[in-house]
């Protein structure tokens, strides 16, 4: 299989299938902490990287040959190695893989192109949403995700808020912190403040603890992360 891979068991979202919808590190963003590595190109052009029919038919063959996994399956999820909604097919794939089977659908995203109302109604047909929310200032936003330069924080914060009022199914936000960078507790009250706007379901709150694109980045320690989770409030969990 090319574009399928795992099933894989996370905390997050239990035992879910994934797939990829773009090329090895197609992606918006470079984020210090991405397990990835670098992102060569970093680029805000969508098209169809990867042929959705190609998907597909794996997904097609993995179904049939592995029926018993698959009702195990707690979600089929796209995202990969790279930013998914680049892929200008993706809400065509969506409402296939929902022809094919029953199972959940959830989107992975890095909420980079949120902003786009086209983008949001693309991935509204699935049943959860997982967008990443790092930084709301441009400052911490430029040190940790290290965007596109045309990609601007203020624009995917309203794109999160529209979502939000625009979505049917499930929003779990998922925030990563690099000590030093953006854990600072005056950017997470302001953190806080965009959060609550934006409403989610749930809070992932996350600190890299594997190999990261840039070697220094630290992970915050467990007492600053719990009074972190204290401040974002009730729907937070640590993953
Ligand atoms: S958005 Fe995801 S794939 Fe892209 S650089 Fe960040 S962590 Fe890596």
């Amino acid at each position: 299989m090319k574009y399928i891979y795992g099933p894989l068991n996370s905390r997050r979202l239990g035992l879910s299938l994934g797939i990829t919808l773009v090329p090895h590190k197609t992606c918006s963003f470079d984020c210090v902490y991405c397990q990835l590595g670098k992102t060569r190109e970093k680029t805000k052009e969508r098209k169809e990287y990867i042929a959705i029919e190609e998907i597909l038919n794996e997904l097609r063959l993995w179904l049939q040959n592995n029926s018993p996994e698959a009702k195990k399956i707690n979600y089929i999820t796209l995202s990969g190695s790279g930013e998914p909604t680049l892929n200008i097919k993706i809400g065509q794939l969506i409402t296939e893989i929902k022809r094919l089977t029953s199972l959940p659908v959830a989107v992975i995203t890095n909420s980079s192109l949120l902003a786009d109302s086209a983008i949001r109604r693309e991935i509204g047909n699935a049943d959860l949403i997982v967008p990443s929310l790092d930084a709301v200032t441009g400052d911490c936003f430029e040190k940790v995700d290290r965007p596109h330069s045309q990609i601007k924080i203020e624009d995917i914060i309203e794109g999160l808020v529209n979502l939000r009022k625009e979505f049917r199914g499930k929003i779990w936000l998922e925030v990563m912190l690099a000590r030093g960078l953006n854990d600072d507790l005056r950017h997470i009250k302001r953190l806080k403040a965009v959060i609550d706007r934006v409403n989610p379901d749930k809070i992932h709150l996350n600190s890299p603890v594997r190999v990261t694109s840039e070697e220094n980045i630290s992970c915050v320690d467990n007492k600053k992360l719990n009074k972190i989770k204290e401040i974002l409030g009730d729907k937070c969990q640590i993953i």
